[in-house]
């Protein structure tokens, strides 16, 4: 969704020759947050021009209803919300029998004490360093101390599963995320699409927080 639209075919070339390892493509319905952004149509476009794996992270009600359309699109792994359904054992179910790698994703206010009855059915817990719905949000610094502690929860229960940040990724919050555990960023406005440096050498500073 930061992306340029007005140029979808350059711009994913563009990221794709500067490093990117996966799009992430963020899905609103304007209820579960207030904001609207891509949907099944953008990313058919962007599965059909893209030469590097596709995830989706679904911030809508009741997500059952859509994850076998993203599943058929070939988006690994799909990504849902806790706090979207109800029945969120179930959804995440539904994506390891479509033959997909589940995330589960937890908002800034979320406890994390649920992940422990989940760690059976879930690949990633993708953690939210801010409230989603919108980009360029401020980075919530609790979120490093957050990572550590699902991180000693992973260990305890002596699963692989592991953790991806969105929001507010840059070079000053990636450290402390590495740090902390997170594997996997996801970059946005702060961090990429900025327009300081060309794609190339943003995402090359980038990687090059977590190679000390
Ligand atoms: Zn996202």
């Amino acid at each position: 969704m930061c992306a340029d639209f007005t140029n979808l075919k350059s711009e994913i070339h563009s990221l794709e020759s500067a490093g990117a390892d996966t799009f992430h493509v963020d899905i609103m319905d304007g209820k579960f947050v207030p904001n609207f952004a891509m949907g099944i149509e953008d990313v058919k476009a962007v599965a059909s021009l893209s030469h590097i794996p596709i995830d989706v992270h679904l911030m809508i009600e009741n997500p059952e209803n859509y994850i076998n359309v993203f599943a058929s699109l070939g988006c690994d792994p799909i990504f849902v919300h806790a706090e979207s359904t109800v029945h969120i054992h179930r959804a995440l179910q539904q994506i390891k029998n479509a033959g997909k790698r589940a995330g589960i994703v937890v908002n800034p206010g979320t406890g994390i004490e649920f992940l422990e009855d989940l760690f059976s059915l879930i690949d990633f817990v993708l953690v939210m360093a801010v409230d989603p719905g919108f980009a360029g949000q401020k980075f919530i610094s609790e979120t490093p101390e957050r990572v550590r502690r699902i991180k000693e929860k992973i260990a305890a229960h002596k699963k692989s599963t592991a953790i991806m940040v969105d929001g507010s990724i840059n070079t000053q919050t990636i450290p402390l995320l590495y740090e902390a555990g997170c594997e996997y960023f996801v970059a946005g406005t702060s961090g990429l699409f900025n327009k300081k440096d060309d794609y190339t050498e943003n995402i090359r500073k980038l990687k090059n927080c977590c190679k000390q």
